[in-house]
């Protein structure tokens, strides 16, 4: 480094309007879907939720696929059908939204969070496979706890940021130990690796169409299986547990007559939002294209930078790219992240932060007692994750603005 003063460069013309850190990518087809819907006369779950499920599982590649309110809901249905319970245990990555651990908690299990992998910041089969051989013992009906006691009884994969995880690992060591895997792919349509798609890897998915997600129906999700008895459990409990056969069998009494069978849940997808997500779903590989260019467009921006780390890529992988973390390197700068995320915003640019790692959250914490020493990986990346904006709807002189806003930080803050 030079001991000369580095000249300092004129201030930037802040962009006159605030660039959003997300925003849907809602056209004429989409408004246009919805209200045919509301012209209908029929606004729940009906004809639209089925060709949404028939259109998904085939963009999937599966035999079956549920529709639901959220991904939070897929995910509860999908550990519910896989029989989780009291005195089970599942693992899961520390780097994930509250949702992927909070169904663990409605069905009286618990969780156990494992630390990422540098780079992706995606847990790993293999770092898997450390915490069971540490923590658990085999015993006659599968592997537990040596304190709590618990039965380990699924993992759940997550795809940060939209990179696909080792799915074909985590299956291959689910089959190996006996262990149910369910994958929260909440960040990860349309995504692939080694050639085979999201969904595509012989367990149950979980996908969420939140509003910020890479399609949306405002609110919704879906559980995807090539397994008919769990996709019918699931499709059971989504409504309330009533059953479809009772009404198949009697059809003199069709219209009418049913069977509660259990007591389920009221997570049913509306038909306003399944048209919605139909033409999301044709738009997927349009809007990924573009959230692609963008990826590009930083990577060429910042890979390489003192003060910059962009997010590290496996070969094989198609990265579905919901969000851009950046990594500060925060030995290059004199301001930290919470003040970086300030110097964005004075120059009109949102962003965010993903994620605050689950085992610092006051609730997980408290419960399960998780110490920092644990989780070294996230320790280390929590403090210089910065999520830029990155959405189909930024034109090119959006994604300009920001790459001239984190550069200009960059020169104006550099150690
Ligand atoms: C958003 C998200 C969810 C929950 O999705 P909803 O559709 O909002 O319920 C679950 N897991 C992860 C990793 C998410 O980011």
């Amino acid at each position: 480094m030079s001991a000369s003063p580095k000249p300092i460069a004129p201030a930037l013309p802040a962009r006159r309007t605030f660039l959003p850190f997300a925003l849907p990518d809602i056209g004429d087809r989409e408004i246009d879907a919805v209200t045919a819907v509301l012209r209908s006369g029929w606004l729940t779950t009906g004809p639209e939720v089925q060709a949404f499920e028939k259109e998904f599982a085939a963009a999937v590649g599966v035999g079956h696929a549920v529709a639901v309110n959220s991904c939070t809901a897929a995910l509860h249905l999908g550990l519910e059908a896989l029989g989780l319970g009291r005195g089970d245990e599942v693992l899961t990555s520390t780097m994930t939204f509250t949702a992927t651990a909070e169904v663990v908690e409605y069905l009286g299990a618990r969780t156990r969070f494992v630390d990422v992998e540098p780079g992706t910041l995606n847990m790993s089969p293999a770092g898997v496979r450390r915490v069971i051989a540490s923590e658990y013992r085999r015993s006659g009906d599968g592997w537990r706890h040596h304190q709590s006691g618990a039965r380990l009884k699924a993992i759940v994969p997550v795809h940060f940021a939209g990179h696909l995880a080792d799915m074909a690992g985590f299956v291959a060591l689910g089959e190996e130990l006996g262990v149910a895997v369910l994958d929260d792919a909440a960040h990860a349509f349309p995504a692939g690796r080694n050639g085979r798609g999201v969904g595509a890897f012989g367990c149950p998915t979980a996908f969420s169409f939140y509003a910020t997600k890479t399609m949306t129906t405002a609110e919704g999700g879906m559980l995807t299986t090539d397994d008919g008895e769990l996709a019918a459990r699931v499709r059971l409990m989504a409504l309330h547990g009533i059953s479809r056969d009772a009404w198949k069998r009697y059809t003199a009494e069709g219209t009418w007559f049913y069977e509660v069978v259990e007591a389920g849940y009221k997570y049913n997808l509306t038909d306003m939002a399944a048209a919605m997500g139909r033409v999301q779903l044709a738009r997927a590989g349009e809007m990924l294209a573009r959230r692609s260019r963008i990826a590009d467009a930083y990577r060429a921006a910042f890979d390489g930078s003192a003060q910059l780390e962009v997010p590290g890529t496996e070969s094989g992988v198609e990265h579905a790219w919901h969000l851009y973390p950046l990594q500060l390197r925060l030995t290059g700068l004199r301001i930290d992240r919470a003040a970086f995320i300030e110097e964005l915003r004075a120059r009109n640019i949102g962003a965010s932060v993903h994620f605050i790692p689950l085992h610092r959250q006051p609730f997980y914490r408290d419960r399960y007692g998780y110490q920092a020493k644990d989780f070294p990986v996230a320790e280390e990346a929590y403090p210089r994750l910065v999520s830029l904006p990155i959405y189909s709807r930024m034109t090119d002189e959006d994604v300009q603005d920001v790459v001239a806003a984190v550069g200009d930080i960059c020169d104006r803050h550099r150690s």
